[in-house]
């Protein structure tokens, strides 16, 4: 009998080789490299299995034995679990807090709680993006250009940290707060080196009248480890992403409080059906698989390690000449103002990415332009699932430290403007030893959810 569906059976490499041989290639550069993406991670073979399976099939739009949709007995079960891993991540009681696990990333986790608990156009406030907040707090640009969507829809007011320290200024943020009155206090960034003061945050809402939310996206695998304090103590929601510190795979969870506000129906009702369609139940299901690991001892390890490995990063940056931004870091991630060396943020990504290690520029707070940002951000969870001590984020530090002096020499050598400093890199001989280096010393390390000899090229 001939097949309906005849590529339904072949392996991708015969349905798609494009496809299959882009993936292979992109297998190689993540072997290679020296990943330090403060966002990225790498996820586990079993994570990926599940994120492979064949609940990517299934509609199931609704809640767990409420759906819209039948033959939902398998992932109903899969869901309830989920939401049970990851209420036990965090030490919470199911009586206190519930939580929604089908957002399908961080940023539609964060709407999804501004639509159920604000009406269009309430007041927010959250940490501003130059000082190492989230887009989804409210961002726009100082001309008042809305960039977000959530600064489209609410009206918000950043607040910063302090321009000499690099800390959060509770004070400034008070004064504010009581002036502008939020409907809604957002704690949680994408670029702070420091760990959250929530009973601050909580006294601050609670002159102010405002609900607390805190965005843990970047720390939540620090947070399960009890490596980061807890944001639940103090706040009314917190949300996730799944795939950064947590290193699941990329999905959004919202926990909320439950008491007399009745925030489950309202924050459910908006994940779906107001903004969401079908869970993404491929995602729940490799979510699960992740939050079971989060609670072994093998992942506190992890995190204290991931820890330890930010510090002795930032140490040795010091140590060579470098300022980070509040002296050091108490978290994953340290932020690195290059500007005391005369070397822009976007430079240094570049000769990064050119002896292939992967970072991102970023605001330090004070830039004088955001087209410009004067440092960048760096991780320590991705290459700490590979197994990387202090000793070897040290030698990372003085990877870093070539890359920036190359960058520095290209400027002497063929000028600041951007186009004649490129051709001080682009094919230079410096930049191909160090790249041969840091390749060397990356492949030598054990990648989480695949092998070297998986990679078919
Ligand atoms: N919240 C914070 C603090 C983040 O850092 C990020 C992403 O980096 C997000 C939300 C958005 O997550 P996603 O990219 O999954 O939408």
């Amino acid at each position: 009998m001939e097949k309906v569906f005849p590529e339904a059976l072949q392996s991708l490499k015969s349905a798609d080789p494009l496809i299959y041989q882009l993936i292979q290639k992109e297998k190689l550069r993540q072997i290679r490299g020296i990943e330090l993406i403060a966002s990225e991670n790498f996820t586990s073979s079993p994570v990926m299995e599940a994120l492979g399976s064949c609940c990517t099939n299934k509609y199931s739009e609704g809640q767990p034995n409420a759906r819209y949709y039948g033959g939902n007995e398998n992932i109903d079960l899969i869901e309830m679990e989920c939401q049970d891993r990851a209420l036990k991540a965090y030490g919470l009681s199911e009586k206190e807090w519930g939580v929604n696990v089908q957002p399908y990333s961080g940023s539609p986790a964060n709407m999804a709680v501004y639509v159920a608990l604000l009406q269009p156009h309430d007041r927010i406030m959250g940490l501003d993006l130059p000082s190492g907040g989230h887009l989804t707090h409210g961002y726009y640009t100082a001309h008042g250009k809305k960039i977000s969507a959530t600064s489209i829809f609410f009206e918000s007011l950043p607040y910063k940290v302090n321009y000499e320290t690099g800390y959060i200024d509770y004070e400034k943020l008070e004064e504010k707060a009581m002036d502008f009155r939020p409907k809604m206090l957002i704690c949680g960034g994408s670029a702070y080196p420091r760990d959250w003061d929530y009973k601050r945050f909580r006294e601050i809402a609670d002159k102010c009248g405002a609900m607390l939310m805190m965005d843990m996206a970047h720390i939540s695998g620090l947070v399960a480890a009890k490596e980061q304090a807890s944001p639940f103590e103090y706040c009314d929601v917190v949300t996730t992403t799944t795939h950064k510190s947590l290193r699941g795979p990329r999905a959004g969870m919202i926990f909320f409080r439950r008491d007399e506000r009745a925030f489950e129906g309202k924050i459910n009702n908006a994940v779906f059906p107001s903004l969401q369609g079908g869970p993404h139940n491929h995602q729940i299901a490799a979510l699960c698989v992740a939050l079971k690991h989060a609670q072994t001892d093998e992942f506190k390890k992890y995190q204290v390690q991931t820890k330890k490995n930010a510090d002795a990063l930032a140490k040795k940056l010091i140590e060579l000449g470098y300022s980070m931004v509040t002296g050091g870091t108490e978290n994953h991630l340290v932020l690195w103002d290059l500007r005391p060396n005369g070397l822009t943020g976007s430079k240094m990504e570049y000769i990064c990415d050119s002896v292939h290690i992967t970072l991102n520029k970023n605001a330090v707070f004070g830039d004088a332009s955001a087209l410009t940002p004067g440092g960048c951000r760096i991780g320590a969870p991705a290459m700490t699932s590979r197994g990387l001590v202090e000793k070897d984020f040290e030698q990372i530090a003085v990877f870093l430290d070539e890359a920036a002096k190359i960058g520095l020499n290209a400027q002497e050598t063929h000028g600041k403007k951007l186009v004649d400093w490129k051709k001080g890199i682009d094919g230079s001989k410096e930049v191909a030893a160090l790249k041969g280096k840091v390749e060397a010393f990356a492949e030598a390390f054990d990648m989480p959810g695949f092998t070297r000899d998986s990679v078919d090229m």
